[in-house]
Order: C-alpha cells, then sequence, then structure tokens
C-alpha cells in the first residue's frame, strides 16, 4: 500500500511525509519530536554512540545550530541549549557537583540562581558560602573547602554593577582544581568572553540579550573543553571513572570536553529542561544582531547615566561606564566596547519617589525582564530584592528610592525625554 492509495485519515497523517534535504540559508525549524532513522543499525548505532538525532529531547539540528553559534560567541569549545537561564544554571552545577560538595558564590548574583544555592541544592547537601566582597581574593580563598566543586559568579552583577576580576578568581579556582562558572548574562559576549579570560564554563539567560526581542525564554552553558583528568579527575568522579556497567569514562569518551558532555548527555536531557526548537530558532535570530544592539544599547546607557548623575531629583547612579564607579577601572579593563545597558539609579524622596516613577514613564515599560530591546524599568527593592533583609538591600545597592533600568535600542532622545517627563512629575508630587 503506498500513501496515494491509504484512505483518507492515513493520507492525512503521512502524506506529507519527505525525505528531501534543502540548504535552507536561514537556520531550518526542525519542529519535530524525533527523527526517522535509516535502518536497524542506524537505530542501534544512535542509541549507543548518541550519534546524530533520534529524539529532540537529546538533540535537534535547530538547536545545535545555535548551540555551535553561542560556543563561537564566546569562544568556547561547544555548548548546550536548555529552556531558560534559571536551567541553564542547575545544569551547569549539577554537571560538577553532588550531594556532600560545596559551592562558593558571589553573593552578588541573580536572586533566582541564590534560592536555587539556598532552597533547592541545599536540600540536595550540596552546601554554598556566599563571598561579599567579590574583589578580594582572599574572601574567595577562605571560603574553599575541602569538599568544593565550584566557584560561581556573575561577570557583571545587578544591581550595583560589579564586575568580577575573572583573572584573579579563576586563577584561585584553578589552584584547587575547581571551575569558574561565570553568569554572562549582563555582559554578554559582545562586551565579555569570560573563558578567555580563564573561567571554565559560561552560562546565560538566553531570554535576555541574546534573544533580545524579549519573546521567549532560553538558556545556554558555554565549556572551554579544557577539563584536564590529571588536575582534576579527582574533584570529578562522575567524568573519569568508568559509567553504569563498566562502560568507558566520559573523560575517556569526550577528553577535554568531559564537562560538557556530561551536561549534555546525562543532566540536561535528564532533568528535562529541553528548549523547544521554535525558541532555539528565535534566539538564534537574535543572536545574529546582538553586536549591534549591545553597542547602541550601552551607548544609551551610558548618555542616559551621565543625564541622570546630574539631575537635581537623582541622589546617585550605579553605572560602572561612568567613572565615578568604584568599579570603572575594572570595567575598562574587562569590558570591551561599551559598559552594558543594565544599573540602577536612587531618586531623592525614597519609595513615594519611585512608585511615582515606575507609574509615570511612557515611552519606558514597568515590567521583570532586561537585555530587551525595549527600555525597562523595576523597583527592586519591591520585587526582585524582596526577599533580602533591609541591611542586605543596603550591602547590594538597593535602597527604598533605588530603580533598575534596561535600556534599549530607541532613539535616546525620546527615552530621555521620557524620563525628563516623569522625574519632574515625580518632583510636584513628592515635594
Ligand atoms: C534572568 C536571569 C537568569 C534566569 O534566567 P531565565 O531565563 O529567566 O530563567 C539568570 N541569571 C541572570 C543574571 C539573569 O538576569
Amino acid at each position: 500500500m503506498t500513501v496515494e492509495t491509504a484512505r483518507f485519515a492515513t493520507r492525512a497523517v503521512h502524506a506529507a511525509r519527505s525525505r528531501e534535504t534543502a540548504s535552507s540559508r536561514a537556520t531550518p525549524i526542525y519542529l519535530t519530536a524525533g527523527f526517522e532513522f535509516d535502518d536497524f543499525d542506524h537505530a542501534a548505532d544512535h542509541f549507543s554512540t548518541g550519534a546524530g538525532f533520534g529524539y529532540t529531547r537529546t538533540g535537534n539540528p535547530t538547536v545545535r545550530a545555535v548551540e555551535r553559534q553561542l560556543a563561537a560567541l564566546e569562544s568556547g569549545a561547544d555548548a548546550v541549549l536548555v529552556a531558560s537561564g534559571q536551567a541553564a544554571v542547575v545544569t551547569a552545577l549539577l554537571a560538577v557537583v553532588g550531594a556532600g560538595d560545596h559551592i562558593v558564590s558571589s553573593t552578588h548574583i541573580y536572586e533566582g540562581t541564590r534560592g536555587l544555592f539556598l532552597d533547592n541544592l541545599a536540600r540536595l547537601d550540596i552546601a554554598t558560602t556566599f563571598v561579599e566582597d567579590i574583589a578580594d581574593p582572599d574572601a574567595w580563598r577562605a571560603a574553599i573547602r575541602p569538599n568544593t566543586r565550584a566557584v560561581f559568579a556573575e561577570s557583571l552583577a545587578n544591581a550595583r554593577n560589579d564586575v568580577l576580576d575573572i583573572r584573579a578568581i579563576s586563577d584561585i579556582a584553578d589552584e584547587f582544581a575547581i571551575p569558574l562558572i561565570v553568569d554572562n548574562t549582563l555582559a554578554t559576549p559582545a562586551l565579555l568572553r569570560p573563558l578567555e579570560h580563564g573561567a571554565a564554563i559560561v552560562v546565560h539567560s538566553a531570554s535576555k540579550f541574546l534573544a533580545g526581542h524579549g519573546s521567549v525564554l532560553g538558556g545556554v552553558i558555554v565549556d572551554d573543553g579544557r577539563f584536564d583528568a590529571e588536575h582534576a579527575g579527582h574533584n570529578a568522579p562522575h567524568l573519569v571513572l568508568p559509567g553504569r556497567g563498566g562502560a568507558p569514562s566520559v573523560f575517556a569518551r569526550h577528553g577535554g570536553r568531559a564537562r560538557i558532555g556530561y551536561a549534555r548527555e546525562s543532566v540536561a536531557p535528564r532533568f528535562g529542561a529541553s528548549p523547544s526548537p521554535l525558541n532555539a530558532f528565535l534566539i538564534g535570530q537574535g543572536v545574529e544582531t546582538l553586536g549591534l544592539r549591545v553597542e547602541r544599547q550601552s551607548r544609551n546607557a551610558l548618555q542616559i547615566a551621565q543625564w541622570l548623575e546630574q539631575h537635581e531629583s537623582v541622589e546617585s547612579v550605579d553605572y560602572v561606564g561612568l567613572p565615578s564607579h568604584p568599579d570603572h577601572a575594572i570595567g575598562q579593563r574587562y569590558l570591551d566596547g561599551g559598559s552594558g545597558s543594565i544599573f540602577t539609579f536612587t531618586l531623592r524622596g525614597g519609595l513615594p519617589a519611585a512608585r511615582r516613577f515606575v507609574e509615570g514613564v511612557q515611552v519606558f515599560t514597568h515590567m521583570t525582564h532586561i537585555g530587551d530591546v525595549r527600555s525597562l524599568v523595576l523597583h527592586p527593592g519591591t520585587t526582585s530584592h524582596a526577599q533580602r533583609t533591609e541591611d542586605e538591600r543596603e550591602i547590594l545597592g538597593v535602597r527604598p528610592g533605588t530603580l533598575r533600568v534596561s535600556i534599549g535600542i530607541e532613539d535616546v532622545d525620546d527615552l530621555i525625554a521620557d524620563l525628563s517627563q516623569v522625574l519632574n512629575a515625580v518632583r510636584e508630587t513628592v515635594a
């Protein structure tokens, strides 16, 4: 029987089937749960070696294309794309830590990541020590224990725009044969590539700048491909010891790419945060214009930060692109081509002024997101940082009058006009 001679319901399901290939210039969207095997041996071979594509949770050509793109932009050896930034952080950590292990992390990190350490990983018997003064190498060294298996930090942190001295901290991590994992979401590879400064693994929320359009969630893990079994094997038995049933170790099969190989084979598909191929495509489309967007966003942000710093209603501006910022010099050293576009500033007039501000903006959008082509504003004290104590918020630079902005690609004069009208209105109501 052929499809042509089959009955209606069968024709409906099978008539479109095709094994044609075409050289699509844009990345084709393989929106499919799985892939047809050529023959018996092909299926068996796929299951034994993992080569090729069988089922989208373990691999998909659209997803793979975006992984190549992001590995190339981060100067990495390979990448794994997952469904969100949060999934990227979990996947990277679970590729290197297990029960009974310990993590050392900067305290200047995304609140979702902090919650993961404090609530979820703690319940899996993975403890975390937080480093407050991330500029002090001795504070990092002192936090490392015999069972520490990962060092975690953000290259450019929210809310205070702290810049990590990646070289100094990766040197310390390396002394102890531990990977430094850097969340590079805010800096983006357009401005900073942590693997070039000694980090072992980079993670991103691709929902932010990488996509840029704010229409999908995604995350990525990029590895430097330099896992050294001789130097670090004692800290990674899951990579160097034989697998279940005496199978060759991950290191035997993937060499220097053992960590990312393990993340791809054993962490991402098992915990199951697989990206939709359609979302992967949309991230890939965004990434093509990343450099242009970040250049424009950084330029806009600098101009706006300078303008705000002069404004009488503004108490302070925490933007690393300003010479007044404590990390300006280290920022100049690490950030190439701009200082990013996410920063905080603090209004005179505290909470009432902040409330009036977020409710009065017209071009800016009041929402919890960053890295969008649109300019966004949020009041961290009552949202992203509401879980922190007041003392912690003070240390993190989040006060009642503090607002976080993520500057978009709009015409900067329109953005400044919007800020100007809202600051005038704030002054009238709060004064
Ligand atoms: C948003 C964000 C995350 C989490 O990413 P999702 O895509 O929202 O899951 C992690 N780290 C940083 C720095 C972020 O800004």
